[in-house]
């Protein structure tokens, strides 16, 4: 029973009916109360569960989850580390423009808008995102509307996020390795495990001429060549499945069937997820580049022009044959070969003549010698020839008396075109004259000078005396080059008389040195020098300037207004350049009418080069000087020949007018060159005139004009003038000689 007390009221005792039902309804609440307790109990369990179930997901999974409030424009991210505890979640919340990278703003912008609009059921995008001030993450977001307000507008999107750095960084690297193996100059080819296609690049299809189609499924044996036997690509294959690498040259054959040289890389690969072995080829072609390095060491040891050794390969076989040589106690010959007169014909003919003559003379003088001696060419016209296993020096000369017999036939240019050119050959001996290479070399081009100074045409075996001689040459050469600064040269003036009025017809202009160094050198000596270097073409300009000059200068002085003066002309100053105007402009400069020059051209100078010679000849005689042939009757020119030049006269040399009153022989010669001579039209004049004798048989005999001691020596320009201006007649041919003195 309850009573309830207080103020000392007594308390009515309660209806006992009324406390039922209170104590019942504080049951019920009791019971509801446990009961709700227990229902939030449940739910929290419930959600701490999923809460755990969500965080077990993202871990497994390694996604991210994100909730997007559209009215603050806020995300919030719930974030686990895969790699960390399944239970620690980050979370944060933070304004979605701050999380996203700048250049990805507008793209998922875009997707939230089209999700939001339903335009899309669920939002797809990869954007890369801000993380603690971390690199950006690229990372791939689904979500979807989760929460609308009453009116249907979104309010909240949610969705995962999950990390695709490493993913994307993959496929970028496939998509630069694709790239690159499309654009690869090398052919990338895969074959399999038993070396059939299963890929190729578009160079492969470049190099080989096989489209991919053609070649996927087929055995990269398609592609072997016959420069290999079978058994070698069958030990390539061999090796790459033994050692799952080969690399090496091979040949290779194209679709057209055309043979290249590639070098070949291949590495065995295997495929992680099938664990399949697969090979991957490089392959390069290379036969340019081999081509380009044999040529290069072609170039470097043969002469293109001849397809001879050069001087490279033969000092290369020279010193083999060297080393042979002192082995067996064996002898070596070197010849030295230059062809005569061949610049001459260079200029004159052309270069491309020139070199069609260099070409025959190398088949020539291999054909000669035959094909187990080393011939050689050195440059220009000079060619050697190596003779090994020599009996004696004496063979040595048989070869090369041989060569220039080869030489006596004309090398035939073209069909049409033949020419005459005669060597002039030095021989050295190994060990007589040296002991390496560029000793013999040396020596034996010695020798060859001194067979051209005998008179071309010939050979000479090197003796210690040649080198004095060639030091001699090279010595004078280096001076001369400053002779005309040094004002060295000057001219002497030899008279010439008719014989028919013993009147002085006309001086020759020629040339003396006087050296500071080397006192009086002879003009046979220092001209073939001025010839070799092409400073004849300086100095005989200063010549014929000086002759005219002085010409001009003695008409003052009242000479014969029909005496002229005769300069000599060498092949190099009629071949090159442009020598008729040279002569033009200083018959002008020295105001001498051009009838007063005469030119003296010596025999070897008109054959150097006929046909363009006779060119030059008329464009003298167009201006109206006229020629004179020097040296008559040394060469081997013809009159029948030089009637077709426009001479007007012929100087018998004096080899001929020597013995002509003693040697019947010369006499007969001489008085036929005269005769001859007159029915060409030719004035003819005997050189080197020294006795009465001399002069009575050319008188009876009709020759024009005598040049010689017996009248005057060559003088000096001063004592040549006295001499003209005082000249007086003989009485009678008898009893000369003049009374002049030489300078
Ligand atoms: P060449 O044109 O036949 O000149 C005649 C040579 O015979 C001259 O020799 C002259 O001094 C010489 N001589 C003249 N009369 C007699 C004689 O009665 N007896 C003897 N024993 N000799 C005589 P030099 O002056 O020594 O000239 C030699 C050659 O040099 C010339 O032969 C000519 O071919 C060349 N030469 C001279 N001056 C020049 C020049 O200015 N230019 C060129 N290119 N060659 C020149
Ligand atoms: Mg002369
Ligand atoms: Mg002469």
């Amino acid at each position: 029973m309850l009573a309830v007390r207080g103020n000392n009221v007594p308390l009515e005792p309660a209806d006992p009916r009324l406390l039922g039902v209170v104590i019942l309804l504080l049951v019920l609440l009791g019971a509801l109360l446990l009961r709700q307790r227990r229902r939030v109990r449940q739910q929290l369990d419930l959600l701490a569960e999923r809460e755990e179930r969500l965080k077990m997901a993202l871990w497994a999974t390694g996604e991210h989850y994100w909730e997007y409030d559209v009215r603050t424009e806020r995300i919030r991210v719930l974030q686990i580390d895969p790699n960390g505890q399944a239970d620690v979640m980050r979370e944060r919340t933070v304004p979605t423009a701050t999380l996203l990278h700048p250049d990805d703003h507008d793209a998922a912008a875009r997707s939230m808008r089209a999700c939001l609009d339903g335009t899309t059921r669920s939002i797809v995008a990869e954007v890369r995102i801000l993380l603690d001030g971390d690199a950006p993450v690229w990372i791939r977001a689904r979500g979807r509307v989760v929460a609308r307000d009453t009116a249907g507008n979104p309010t909240r999107v949610a969705g995962t996020a999950r990390d695709i750095s490493r993913s994307h960084q993959a496929e970028r690297e496939r998509r630069i390795a694709a790239l690159v193996l499309r654009s690869m100059d090398e052919a990338v080819s895969v074959v399999d495990e038993d070396f059939n296609f299963t890929s190729v690049n578009p160079a492969f299809s470049r190099i080989t001429g096989y489209q991919a189609e053609e070649v996927i499924g087929h055995s990269a044996a398609m592609l072997d060549s016959d420069q290999h036997d079978h058994a070698f690509y069958r030990h390539v294959r061999q090796q790459s499945a033994a050692h799952g690498h080969w690399k090496g040259e091979m040949w290779q054959r194209r679709k057209d069937g055309e043979e290249f040289l590639c070098h070949l890389v291949c590495n065995a690969v295997t495929t992680g997820d099938t664990g399949q072995k697969q090979y991957v080829t490089v392959l390069s072609d290379v036969t340019q580049q081999k081509r380009a390095e044999q040529e290069l060491l072609y170039l470097a040891n043969f002469d293109t022009l001849t397809n001879l050794p050069n001087r490279s390969m033969l000092s290369e076989r020279l010193s083999r044959a060297i080393v042979s040589a002192r082995r067996h106690g064996g002898r070596i010959a070197l010849l030295f070969l230059d062809l005569d007169r061949f610049k001459d014909i260079n200029d004159s003919l052309g270069h491309a003549a020139g070199d069609r003559i260099l070409r025959a003379a190398a088949k020539r003088l291999q054909q000669t010698v035959g094909e187990h001696h080393t011939v050689a060419r050195l440059g220009g016209d000079e060619f050697t020839v190596v003779l090994e296993d020599l009996e004696s020096p004496a063979h040595a000369e048989r070869s090369a008396r041989e060569i220039i017999m080869a030489f006596e036939a004309p090398l035939q240019l073209d069909s049409r075109q033949e020419i005459s050119i005669s060597p002039s050959i030095g021989i050295s001996l190994y060990p007589d004259h040296g002991q390496v290479p560029t000793e013999l070399i040396k020596r034996a081009d010695t020798a060859m000078y001194q067979a051209k100074a005998a008179g071309r045409r010939t050979f000479m075996l090197y003796d210690d005396a040649m080198d004095v001689a060639t030091r001699k040459r090279a010595t004078l050469s280096g001076a001369l080059h400053k002779v005309l600064d040094r004002g060295e040269l000057r001219l002497a003036f030899q008279p010439r008389m008719a014989l028919s009025d013993s009147r002085i017809t006309g001086v020759e202009a020629l040339l003396r040195w006087s050296s500071d160094e080397y006192g009086e050198i002879p003009p046979a000596d220092f001209i073939p020098l001025a010839e070799e270097s092409g400073l004849i073409l300086e100095i005989g300009e200063w010549v014929l300037r000086e002759a005219c000059l002085m010409r001009s200068r003695w008409q003052r002085h009242g000479v014969d207004p029909r005496l002229s003066v005769s300069i000599n002309v060498s092949a190099l100053q009629l071949l090159r350049g442009n020598f008729p105007e040279v002569v033009q402009r200083i018959l002008e400069d020295t105001g001498l009418a051009p009838g007063l020059l005469e030119l003296e051209l010596t025999e070897s100078v008109l054959m150097a080069n006929a046909a363009h010679t006779a060119a030059r000849l008329h464009a003298f005689r167009d201006i109206g000087v006229p020629l004179a042939i020097d040296d008559f009757g040394t060469g081997y020119s013809s009159l029948a020949y030089l009637k077709r030049l426009p001479f007007t006269s012929l100087k018998i040399d004096k080899a001929f007018i020597d013995d002509v009153a003693s040697d019947p022989e010369d006499a007969a010669i001489t008085s036929t060159i005269i005769t001859m001579a007159h029915s060409l039209g030719l004035n003819v004049i005997a050189e080197g005139v020294e006795t009465g004798a001399q002069v009575q048989f050319l008188s009876r005999h009709g020759c024009d004009e005598i040049q010689g001691f017996w009248l005057a020596p060559p003088m000096d320009a001063h004592a040549c003038l006295a001499f003209i201006r005082n000249w007086q007649p003989p009485s009678a041919l008898y009893p000369p000689p003049a009374t002049a003195t030489g300078p």
